[in-house]
């Protein structure tokens, strides 16, 4: 994630990164894996004034390297600094010793990729051993509370000047009461390794969820940030397909330069999908702003459903 800093920001004092004692940490369980480390639940003391114990997800880093520690440190700073209701809480590092962590609350359902794929049509549940259709199919109102809730976690990061570059379903996380969450800045990169493209040696690229200046001259900003906020819109409307699904890296790469945009998904009302077309604009600054997608998709999910199901 890059950062432009305005004059304001300038002059704005940034908070010290929290630090907490690792014999405050108790692990229960590991909850997935990503570039960056294990991830676990576990528990943490001394966090909360009104509780003695609070669930808590870590990150952990083993064996860093020196460069890996100075990514740490200011990947720490930064998101200390980032703080919003749809911005996934960060609770500080744990730098005593080995592996070096980091805390952020626990959020219950897991990345939003994986709960789209449990709650659409394609989703079996296991009752006594038996695979079941799931019928926890969400529905429209759902998938446009989800939409506007990550819209509004950009509204704030835009307001800071920062460009996210990797916004995607795997990067939100889903908690108690449907409450969704932007939630990784740029760790995520193993278990979803499909979906970036490898360019040169190290440098891992999300072309699916990328516009053509991104793609063709690698130019990051608010407005490419929106292009991908699209092609959330289009994952929460399919219930999680990958983007492209049928096309090769190479032939995502024609496609997008050539300027084809993603089909409208089948249960997506007209309306949506003219937001996705106007986040999907080649030229940046033709694109919709984040903060009038974010209006116009809490004013749908507040018309009745009724309304929006039979233009559907
Ligand atoms: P990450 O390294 O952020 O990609 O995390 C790997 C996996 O761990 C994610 O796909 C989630 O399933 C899980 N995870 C990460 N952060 C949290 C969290 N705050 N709460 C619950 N699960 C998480």
């Amino acid at each position: 994630m890059a950062r432009s800093k305005s004059p304001e920001e300038l002059w704005k004092v940034l908070q010290d990164v929290q630090h907490v004692k690792r014999r405050d940490i108790v692990l229960k369980r590991e909850l997935g894996e990503g570039a960056f480390g294990k991830v676990f639940l576990a528990e943490c003391y001394n966090l909360s004034h009104t509780k003695e114990k609070l669930l808590v997800a870590v990150k952990t880093l083993k064996d860093p390297t020196l460069a890996a520690r100075k990514d740490f440190q200011r990947e720490a700073e930064l998101l200390t600094n980032l703080q919003h209701e749809h911005i996934v809480k960060f609770y500080g590092v744990c730098v005593d010793g080995d592996p070096l962590i980091m805390v952020f609350e626990y959020m219950k359902h897991g990345d939003l990729n994986k709960f789209l794929r449990a709650h659409g049509p394609d989703a079996t549940i296991l009752v006594d051993g038996h695979p079941m259709q799931s019928n926890g199919e969400l529905g429209l109102s759902q998938m446009l509370h989800i939409a506007t809730q990550i819209a509004a976690g950009m509204v704030y990061l835009s307001s800071q000047h920062f460009v996210h570059r990797d916004l995607a379903t795997r990067n939100c996380l889903v908690g108690n009461g449907l409450l969704v969450k932007i939630g990784d800045f740029g760790m995520s990169r193993d278990i979803y390794s499909m979906d970036y493209y490898r360019v040169g040696g190290h440098t891992m690229l999300p072309i699916r969820w990328m516009p053509p200046e991104s793609i063709m001259y690698r130019k990051f900003s608010t407005e490419s940030d929106v292009w991908s906020f699209g092609v959330i819109m289009w994952e929460i409307f399919t219930y999680g397909k990958q983007p492209w699904f049928q096309l090769s890296n190479n032939e995502v790469i024609e496609c997008i330069t050539q300027g084809r945009v993603l089909d409208r998904p089948r249960l997506c009302p007209k309306e949506v999908y003219d937001l996705m077309l106007g986040c999907w604009q080649r030229e940046p600054q033709q694109r919709l702003n984040i903060k009038d997608i974010q209006k116009v998709l809490y004013a749908l999910g507040k018309a009745a459903p009724v309304y929006l199901d039979i233009l559907g």
